[in-house]
Order: structure tokens, then C-alpha cells, then sequence
């Protein structure tokens, strides 16, 4: 079934949801091996996401627009290294989405694989630095794999979690490349990386509301 305004409106309020529950949690992540600011910074990010394209007239809105709308909401309300990132995420997002009234499952994954090739263009994290990229990546691919072996979307959705949460746990056992931990050098090993917690969460809300 096709991906409306309507539906992102949703996606955007559940993921908003599920952070604000994650927040504390995020919070003490970043804070053995950061600042300690991620589920404030996610929180509000999230928040103002959901506040911005909720407030979006649904029967006069393509869903490029619900995108960029995130991207500018989410920039305005985070001052931490997570805001340009998934600004930009969703800026490619809405690039992706151009021209459609309503997204296909096809176009939903494409969005998802935008969204991680904006992440990776724009902090230049490679696989193994420790960082979202080390939940988004593998989270991409494996739903691309399972739809090309004939995956509905919600199924695409499931592989992307598990692969998301291995990937998230992965980054307990690497030194980082990228961020505030990469200071930290070897010290920050035996800790997950608080980046890679929150997009299983993102991804998890994904996959819940593709199931619903
Ligand atoms: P800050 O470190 O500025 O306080 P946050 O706490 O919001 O920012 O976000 C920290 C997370 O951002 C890290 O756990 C990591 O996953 C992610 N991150 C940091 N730098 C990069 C980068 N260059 N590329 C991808 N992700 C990054
Ligand atoms: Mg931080
Ligand atoms: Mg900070």
C-alpha cells in the first residue's frame, strides 16, 4: 500500500515517541564516551520533527515537502553533530521523494537508502568508525537484499532492525574514527556507540509502523 503525508505524519509522531522514551538512555550512552548530550539532542531533534510536518496540511502536501520540512526542523533544533547529519538525511530524503504523491514500498526503501548515502557524505564515517553509520549501513543493505529476494516492505523493515541491532552492538568492540569517542582512543572500547543506539530506535519505529 502506498506511503501518504499522512503516514509520515504518523512515522515522524512514533519516532518522536520512541525517542523521548529512549531519551535517559541515550543521554547515559554518550555520556561514558561523549558529552552525555545525545537523547536531549534526539529528543528535540525528533520533537520538533514531529511538531513541523504534523502541522503540514496532509491533503496539500507531497511527501519531498514532509522531508524537508524534517531536515529544517531537525537542523533548527539540534546544536550537536547529529543535527547536520540527519538534516541531511532527511534532505536527501526529500530528494528521493521528489515528484510522488505518495511513496511505494520500493520508493520507502530508496528513501532509507538516501538517507544513509546523506549520512555517509556528510560526516565521512566508513564502516568500523563507531558511529551511526555502523547501525544505518548494514540496515540499508539488508533490506535492500531481502527486497531483492521478493521481502514485502515490513519484512525489508524486520531484517533492516536485526541487522541495525548487530551492527549497534558491533560498535561496543571498535575504536572510533569519527566524533568525540575518537578522542577517547582505545578507552572507548566495551562501550556502544550512542549514534548507533539511536537509529535502531529510528529504525525500529520504521519497521513498527511499516508492520502496523
Ligand atoms: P555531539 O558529539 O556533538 O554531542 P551527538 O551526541 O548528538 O553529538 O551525537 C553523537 C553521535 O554522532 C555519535 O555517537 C556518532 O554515532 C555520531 N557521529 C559523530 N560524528 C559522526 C560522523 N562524522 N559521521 C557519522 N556519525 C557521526
Ligand atoms: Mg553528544
Ligand atoms: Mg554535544
Amino acid at each position: 500500500m502506498a506511503i501518504t503525508t499522512r503516514d509520515l505524519q504518523l512515522l515522524f509522531a512514533l519516532i518522536a515517541e520512541e525517542m523521548t522514551k529512549n531519551r535517559d538512555r541515550l543521554c547515559e550512552l554518550d555520556g561514558v564516551i561523549g558529552d552525555g548530550d545525545h537523547g536531549l539532542a534526539m529528543d528535540a531533534g525528533c520533537l520538533a520533527v514531529a511538531k513541523a510536518v504534523g502541522a503540514l496540511d496532509s491533503t496539500q502536501t507531497a511527501p519531498t515537502t514532509v522531508f524537508n520540512s524534517a531536515a529544517k526542523a531537525f537542523l533548527n533544533a539540534v546544536g550537536a553533530s547529529s543535527g547536520p547529519l540527519y538534516a541531511t538525511a532527511f534532505m536527501r530524503a526529500g530528494t528521493a521523494a521528489k515528484d510522488k504523491q505518495a511513496l511505494s514500498d520500493d520508493d520507502f526503501l530508496s528513501v532509507v537508502a538516501a538517507m544513509v548515502q546523506g549520512i555517509h557524505e556528510r560526516g565521512k564515517a566508513e564502516l568500523g568508525e563507531k558511529t551511526m553509520m555502523d547501525a544505518w549501513s548494514p540496515a540499508a543493505n539488508a533490506a535492500l537484499d531481502a527486497r531483492r529476494q521478493g521481502a514485502s516492505l515490513s519484512q525489508c523493515l524486520a531484517a533492516a532492525v536485526q541487522a541495525a541491532r548487530e551492527g549497534c552492538k558491533a560498535t561496543s568492540g571498535m575504536i572510533a574514527g569519527k566524533g568525540r569517542a575518537a578522542r577517547l582512543g582505545d578507552r572507548a572500547v566495551g562501550h556502544v556507540d550512542p549514534g548507533a543506539a539511536s537509529a535502531v530506535i529510528m529504525i525500529e519505529a520504521m519497521a513498527g509502523f511499516a508492520s502496523r
